[in-house]
């Protein structure tokens, strides 16, 4: 789906990303693990043409980003998930997971309803429509926030760092949402600290440090056999 070249970001002097390349299939879920400050939101965001690179390309389905790619096509099929839900906070929760085919797909009131109802339920909310974000617990928050992004019917979702503004104990209820659109064949692209997740879910985990990719490969790999000094170290610290 995403084919990256030598991908590079700088603000003003600071180089954020410096090189990446790797290639992204249909149906594969990667993780990106790293230090905090190597730049794997800025990847994520660049992928979703959030950030405008400074340098290198990304192909999409075989066609370059660039300023000419309508950038709403992209993020219909790429959505993402943020650190902090980021839900409208006026908004009930199945206005909230409505909102967006309405208004950007066009999709008629009942039908964007029917799939706002049917996805709450997926995500175990359906008894919560009515309510309005600040009555939800953060775990509640980031599920409503992940069936606003399916809404849109995406090809990929982008979520960075989902469970790390929760208290621990409503981290799995999340991580367990997005196992199950693993099961149903959803590619993602995971920024978290969550090893247990990356280990037991991903098909690729990729090390990012500094701007660059450091290393990647199966989790068994990664985990167990770690070829770089700077990934164990990692690993050391984290684990
Ligand atoms: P990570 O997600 O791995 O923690 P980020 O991609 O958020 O890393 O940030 C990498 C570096 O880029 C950090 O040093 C950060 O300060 C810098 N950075 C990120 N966004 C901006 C911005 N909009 N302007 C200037 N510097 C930024
Ligand atoms: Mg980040």
């Amino acid at each position: 789906m995403f084919n990256i070249f030598d991908l590079k970001k700088s603000y003003g002097k600071t180089e954020v990303l410096k090189s990446i390349t790797m290639r992204i299939d249909d149906g594969e879920v990667i993780c990106i693990i790293g230090p905090s400050g190597s730049g794997k939101s800025t990847f994520l965001r660049c992928l979703n043409l959030l950030e405008e690179p400074t340098g290198g390309q990304i192909y999409y389905n075989g066609t370059i980003l660039d300023n000419t790619l309508d950038s709403k096509r992209l993020r219909r099929e790429v959505g993402m998930v943020f650190q902090k839900f980021n839900l409208f906070p006026m908004f009930t929760v199945l206005k909230n997971v409505m909102y967006a085919p309405m208004h950007v797909k066009h999709t008629g009131k009942k039908e964007a309803e029917k799939i706002a109802r049917n996805l709450l339920e997926k995500v175990g909310l359906g008894n919560k429509a009515a309510a309005y974000p600040a009555q939800l617990s953060g775990g509640q928050q980031q599920r409503v926030a992940i069936a606003r992004a399916l809404a849109m019917q995406p090809k990929m979702l982008l979520f960075d760092e989902p469970t790390s503004a929760l208290d621990p104990e409503l981290v799995n209820e999340v991580l367990n949402v997005m196992k199950n659109l693993r099961k149903e064949g959803m590619s993602m692209v995971v920024v978290t600290h969550e090893m247990g997740f990356a280990r037991d879910v991903s098909d690729r985990v990729v090390f990012m440090d500094k701007g660059f990719i450091v290393e990647e490969g199966r989790p068994a790999e990664i985990f167990n056999h770690p070829k770089q000094e700077r990934t164990q170290q990692f690993l050391n610290r984290v684990l």
